[in-house]
């Protein structure tokens, strides 16, 4: 039987349900509090205006710097992307004298900009922008999924949420105690990110696009326009340069204008002199991602058939892009299982 299923975020773990649960031929409709989908895969359109009053706009990677496979499942997901053209190698050269990369990291980027992978999951689902739910309960009816006290959409069989742990927190405590709880006590780590457009001219270009200081406040630095399907402007470079989790989490609540002034000086060293900024601005992740070293969750989602209510996310999956890949695919296999509908041939390709 066709079941109504709301799916409340729209990274990749949303995108990556939705796209299962309507290629077996359910009614899906995702709701995010963006303007579009992407989550953390995101890219920032940058407005400016230049020295002689011309406004400008650039776009910056501010988010997850790309997609890295551990699991045989996940890379054919990228090779099938590469295939398809929205997925493209990032061969970084790295900074010499900072920390290696794991061995055997290859990175794949959505080409033109992140959010291009869940647009293309997402491509023929219905979806809401700008909604931030904050509210669902059951009546007779089915699910209702509601926002600032307005009912979004038609009663729902089903929920998932794909939102950072304490996002789903708030939503679950009504509903699913200990998922509410273990939720709150997920750790996350934040991270300031520092983004900007500096001139080139009268230096020489640093021979790396990606670099990871062995100290100080930053733990990684991108030249986001050095990569796969970016806009390069002659004598522009694009940075984006993400602080380690621990400098960001000592000063998370500082304003935004010293943050950008300690990042910036950071930058400079790292790149071995001053930096002309045309403009630069910083953002700051509160959930960044889950620690490296934590003791995961048992299950790599939740799924409560008495409810119809479904938890996925990097949370539950694991760290990354992956393991939010990875959950949302377990969850969409329990929901089609409980769904009992026949399984569309694509949809049967897309599972474990
Ligand atoms: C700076 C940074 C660097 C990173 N680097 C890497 C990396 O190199 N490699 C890697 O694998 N991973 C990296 N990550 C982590 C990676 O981006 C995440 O693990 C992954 O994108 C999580 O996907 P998700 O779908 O679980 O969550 P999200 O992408 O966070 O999606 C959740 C969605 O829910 C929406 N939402 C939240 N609350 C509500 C609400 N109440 N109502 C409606 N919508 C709501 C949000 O707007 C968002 O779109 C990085 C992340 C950051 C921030």
């Amino acid at each position: 039987m066709v079941q109504r299923v709301a799916v409340i975020g729209a990274g990749i773990a949303g995108a990556t349900c939705a796209q299962a649960l309507a290629q077996a031929g359910h009614a899906v409709h995702v709701f995010d509090k963006a303007r579009g989908p992407g989550g953390r895969l995101a890219t920032r359109r940058m407005a400016w205006v230049d020295a002689s009053g011309q406004p400008c706009t650039t776009r910056l990677d501010h988010g997850a710097l790309g997609l890295e496979a551990r699991s045989p499942a996940f890379q054919a997901f990228i090779d099938d992307g590469v295939r398809a053209g929205w997925l493209a190698e990032w061969s970084p050269r790295l900074a010499t004298g900072g920390r290696p990369l794991e061995r055997g990291t290859r990175f794949h980027v959505p080409v033109p900009d992140m959010p291009e992978l869940c647009r293309r999951l997402l491509q023929g689902i219905t979806a809401t922008w700008s909604c931030t739910v904050d509210n669902l309960h059951r009546n007779p009816l089915g699910w209702q999924v509601e926002s600032a006290g307005q009912r979004l959409g038609a009663p729902f069989d089903l929920v998932v949420l794909a939102l950072p742990p304490a996002q789903a927190a708030p939503l679950l405590a009504p509903l699913q105690d200990e998922w509410a709880r273990q939720a709150a006590l997920s750790p996350m780590q934040p991270c300031w990110t520092l983004m900007g457009v500096a001139t080139t001219a009268g230096t020489a270009p640093p021979r790396w696009d990606l670099a990871r200081p062995a100290a100080g406040p930053l733990a990684w630095v991108m030249r986001s326009d050095a990569r796969p399907g970016r806009a390069r402007m002659h004598g522009q470079a694009h940075w984006v340069a993400h602080a380690r989790a621990g400098w960001s989490r000592a000063h998370l609540e500082q304003a935004p204008d010293w943050v950008a002034q300690q990042l910036r000086a950071a930058l400079a060293e790292q790149l071995g002199g001053p930096v002309e900024w045309l403009h630069s601005t910083v953002h700051r992740w509160r959930y960044a991602l889950p620690p490296a070293r934590r003791c995961a969750p048992a299950e790599s989602c939740w799924w409560d058939a008495a409810q119809g209510l479904g938890v996925c996310g990097d949370f539950l999956g694991g760290r990354g892009v992956e393991g939010a890949w990875l959950s949302a695919r377990s969850l969409a296999t329990a929901l089609l299982r409980h769904a009992g509908a026949p399984l569309t041939p694509a949809c049967c390709e897309a599972l474990p």
